[in-house]
């Protein structure tokens, strides 16, 4: 099985995918349109999120499972430390690896209910995402990321002390990062370089949204944990009534950060999907990203 890091470098520059588990049999035949759509446009991989509850998390493996073995992609399975105990980590990550995934992104998680609620360990269990990356990676031969934040993780009492947890996850043993989501090219830069300066070069790949519709735009600002600059809320705000209109005004904005990020050598952007394809082909096409046979 591939592994991602082969993957970012054996390309010049690509695109990768993220899905959330299914949650009914509607749900997942949107998701396997989406899946198969993209299939043929050779996304470096594919992750699929891990939600706090059983039957989400259930949905994880069996998707991953799916993708593993019925599709020509490379897979990445999320995992978090709520709720569980080691014991139950090591579960997880064998069923993964039982079905051939080898590529785990590996995340502390937030309180489920209230993201910033007080974060409780599982009594036998793990407090840090870099305590999953020594797990994972004792577990066996797996390519393992995790996440990097552009504006500081909202728990981190300033940029430098975020760094230096980052830092930590990559001297853990991660062999990439994925950064959470952002507005502007330079706040991923200045990550970037913040992490760079600490004597890491771990590639660190930037998150988009495909900024479609005011959903899309507020659920980017509640991941980013940040305010959006002026201009951006002056461009596309005033389109809220207006759905085609917003839609094309907001994928002309994320075109032009994903030609900046290229423009910098990001090996990867990493398109949250929503389990719709059309936004994120969309947006593969005008960047000139696919490929031979797509
Ligand atoms: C690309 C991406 C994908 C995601 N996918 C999922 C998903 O599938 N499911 C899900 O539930 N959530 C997901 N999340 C959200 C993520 O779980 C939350 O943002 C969570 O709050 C932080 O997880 P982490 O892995 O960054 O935690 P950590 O790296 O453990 O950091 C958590 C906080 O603790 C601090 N910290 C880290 N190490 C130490 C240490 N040794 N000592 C003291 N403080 C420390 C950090 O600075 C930070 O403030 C995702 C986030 C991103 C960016």
């Amino acid at each position: 099985m591939t592994s991602v890091i082969e993957r970012l470098q054996s390309r010049a520059a690509g695109f990768s995918v993220e899905f959330f588990p299914p949650r009914d049999a509607a749900d997942e035949a949107v998701l396997w349109r989406s899946i198969r759509e993209l299939e043929p446009l050779d996304p470096a991989y594919v992750s699929i999120t891990y939600g706090a509850g059983g039957s989400s998390r259930q949905g994880t493996i069996r998707s991953i499972a799916r993708v593993a073995t019925e599709t020509t992609l490379v897979p990445m399975a999320h995992l978090t430390a709520v709720n569980h105990s080691v014991a139950e980590l090591r579960h997880v990550i064998g069923s993964y690896a039982a079905v051939g995934v080898r590529n785990i992104l590996a995340l502390r998680g937030d309180p489920p209910g209230d993201p910033y609620g007080e974060w409780v360990p599982h009594p036998h269990g793990l407090r840090y995402a870099e305590e999953l990356v020594t797990l994972v990676r004792s577990l066996g031969d797996f390519c393992v990321g995790v996440s990097a934040f552009p504006y500081g993780h909202p728990r981190s009492p300033d940029l430098a002390t975020d760094t230096a947890h980052l830092v930590r996850k990559f001297a853990a043993g991660a062999d990439f990062a994925i950064a959470q989501l952002f507005f502007e090219a330079e706040d991923f830069l200045r990550l970037r370089d913040r992490v760079c300066a600490a004597g890491c070069d771990k590639p660190i790949i930037p998150g988009i949204m495909p900024l479609t519709t005011p959903r899309t735009l507020a659920k980017t600002i509640e991941l980013s944990a940040a305010e959006p600059p002026r201009w951006l809320v002056d461009r596309l705000r005033p389109l809220s009534d207006d759905p085609k209109s917003f839609r094309a005004a907001g994928l002309d904005v994320v075109t032009e950060l994903c030609e900046r990020l290229l423009a910098e050598g990001v090996p990867v952007l990493h398109f949250y999907t929503f389990n719709r394809s059309k936004a994120t082909r969309e947006l593969v096409n005008r960047l000139g990203l696919v490929r031979v046979g797509a």
